[in-house]
């Protein structure tokens, strides 16, 4: 998570009043938003298992006049509200999961929920703020269907399972909402989300154009050489060496091959296995990492540049690899369209003052939100909601998926306003 002392200023300035927009509509749902937070926080979720929270959801949109859709993506629910004025459609995103954390803050509605996570029981926590998301997007929701009669346009609003990735050998999230025809009936001209961060105070607002964070790709290289003892290595082709000498050369990706004056980017490797005795040479060893890029030429260089150096490096030293760059979990950029972007700025400035919206520094985390307007080839915006209590410094606070993430609750009025602010400027076409 990007954490930056202008962060740290920004945020003190941000604790003074701001002007709100839609104010008074924001504040008669407040108190509903925060039991909605409340409930859902002491009831989290995991990922694909959103069934409680996946049902209030659903209740709540019936009541208010939504047409409905259950069962995208498992337990992903998506509401439809038709103005009754012609204008654009757009779509909203809120996530509804939580994870296999045992949270470490004292609230009354602490979290002591227990669940199944890899064959373990553990604890369950909305240590990501995904409770927040979802209950300020009901609240959204009742406040858009109050403004029925004189809203322009159609809203989507999607909620949906398994941000944080579905379970090993399950598939989820915005992938799956996409492949279940989530967009096959209502194509949205834009797809709006946020996220609620412990890197900002709260009261702060950040957004940026171009790569906002990054794309995510894991790979795995595998080095097939020739065993041998390791007294006689001539013998062998050694897949160690090999793999040693790939991890090096993959160094230059970033340092020599991408122009990172344009946007940054990172070649991690995590894992280096192979062999098992000090005098033998193995068949094969193993690599796996993840590679993080703003910006999707760069991200799509970086994994040919990997492809050819594994592929190079090996055959120099007589070895074949196997390669999987990169593995189908992967996230791409989630980017902001810069003309959307500038609009939704002007909306967030107007929603809660100019002071209270920076220029968010770019965060080297992944999200599978961009997955859905990528789908239909339509713009996105996302933006960043500080959750850290005034007077505490947001740069060393807990971050988000610690056992000690906190949010503080000022953070839904200022989410909501944000969010409809940016909803109607669209819908009005302003
Ligand atoms: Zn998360
Ligand atoms: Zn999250």
């Amino acid at each position: 998570m990007a954490k930056t002392a202008l962060y740290t200023c920004l945020a003190l300035l941000a604790s003074a009043s701001a002007a709100h927009a839609d104010d008074a509509r924001v504040d008669s749902e407040l108190k509903q938003i925060t039991a909605w937070r409340r409930d859902l926080h002491q009831h989290p979720e995991l990922s694909n298992r959103e069934t409680r929270t996946s049902k209030i959801v659903a209740d709540e949109l019936k009541k208010l006049g939504y047409d409905v859709h259950t069962g995208i993506a498992r337990t992903g629910v998506v509401g439809i509200l038709k103005g009754d004025k012609p204008g654009p459609k757009l779509a909203i995103r809120a996530d509804m999961d939580a994870l296999p954390v045992t949270e470490q803050v004292d609230l009354p509605f602490a979290s002591k929920t227990k669940g199944e996570y890899l064959g373990k029981t553990v604890g369950v926590m909305h240590a990501c703020g995904h409770d927040a998301h979802t209950a300020m997007q009901l609240g959204l929701a009742e406040i858009l269907a109050k403004m029925r009669k004189d809203l322009p346009g159609e809203v989507m609003l999607i909620f949906q399972p398994a941000e944080e990735g579905p379970p090993p050998g399950e598939e989820g999230g915005a992938p799956l909402m996409v492949k279940d025809g989530v967009f096959k009936d209502f194509k949205p001209d834009a797809v709006f989300g946020m996220h609620v961060v412990s890197a900002l105070s709260v009261g702060t607002v950040g957004v940026r154009a171009g790569g906002a964070m990054a794309s995510s790709d894991t790979f795995r290289i595998v080095v097939h050489g020739r065993q041998s003892h390791g007294a006689t290595p001539w013998k062998s082709i050694d897949p160690i060496v090999t793999a040693a000498e790939i991890v090096t050369s993959a160094q230059t990706i970033v340092s020599r091959q991408l122009d990172i004056n344009h946007d940054p980017a990172v070649v991690t490797f995590g894992i280096f296995n192979g062999g098992q005795r000090f005098n033998i040479v193995p068949e094969t060893a193993e690599l796996q990492g993840t590679i993080r890029a703003f910006d999707e030429g760069m991200r799509q260089q970086a994994l040919k540049s990997l492809k050819n150096i594994a592929e190079h490096v090996a055959a120099a030293n007589n070895a074949t690899v196997e390669t999987e760059i990169p593995t189908p979990t992967s996230n791409p950029v989630n980017y902001n369209d810069p003309a959307m972007t500038a609009r939704v700025r002007a909306s967030l400035e107007k929603a809660i003052g100019k002071d209270h919206v920076i220029e968010a520094d770019r965060w080297m985390a992944s999200e599978d939100f961009p997955q859905l307007a990528m789908s239909i080839k339509v713009p996105s915006v996302y933006f960043f909601v500080g959750a850290t209590p005034a007077g505490q410094d947001a740069a060393n606070a807990p971050s988000n998926h610690s056992p000690k993430f906190f949010l503080d609750e000022g953070t839904l009025k200022i989410g909501t306003e944000a969010m409809l602010q940016a909803a109607l400027d669209f819908l009005r076409g302003t």
